[in-house]
């Protein structure tokens, strides 16, 4: 295992067996058994546990075409994220910027936590949820995350409550726009 320190977003090109992890130990991003495959991966410290790959100028290639947008809100300088339990695992005050997230959000990987946010800054642009997912989803290209980690985000914040249609709905969705959920 070793240490991997991105300054800024980065492209990398590697075969093979990889298993990354962030920083507090969490699963970050894994895939195998392809060879010469690109992925991404955010600024930020990580720790690789298994995998042969070199740096290659960042590129993104998966972009999601974003609906129209259905509200245009002031969106404030700052957001600011407190920790507070929530059933509906996060809220966002939008006048005022507050996103209150529920405790079980930290313990899962950065990219729920990342998604949630996303979301969350989606509704200065959308009503419809599954279009804030999609807000969500190219914010999350964007900054360096794979497809497969958007899905699986997704996914692991539904885990725990009840799929109700239209959950199982949002999930379609993404699972549709981000090459379901493989790379
Ligand atoms: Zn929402």
């Amino acid at each position: 295992m070793y240490s991997l320190k991105n300054t800024t977003k980065c492209t990398f090109v590697g075969s093979g067996f990889i298993e990354i992890l962030d920083f507090e130990d969490k699963e970050f991003y894994t895939f195998e058994n392809l060879k010469d495959f690109k992925f991404n991966l955010p600024a930020g410290k990580f720790k690789v546990v298994s995998g042969n790959f070199t740096e290659i100028p960042f590129s993104q290639r998966n972009f999601i075409k974003l609906p129209k947008r259905e509200r245009f809100l002031k969106i404030p300088k700052t957001l600011k994220i407190v920790k507070r339990e929530n059933p509906m695992k996060a809220v966002i005050y939008k006048s005022e910027g507050l996103i209150y997230v529920d405790p079980s959000i930290f313990e899962l990987p950065q990219f729920c936590f990342d998604f949630l946010k996303y979301h969350e800054l989606g509704h200065y642009y959308y009503s419809t949820e599954s279009y804030c997912d999609l807000f969500a989803a190219s914010k999350m290209l964007a900054k360096g995350y794979n497809p497969s980690q958007i899905y699986y985000g997704l996914e692991l914040l539904c885990s725990d409550s009840v799929n109700t249609p239209e959950m199982d709905k949002r999930i379609d969705i993404i699972f549709n726009h981000t090459k379901n959920g493989t790379i």
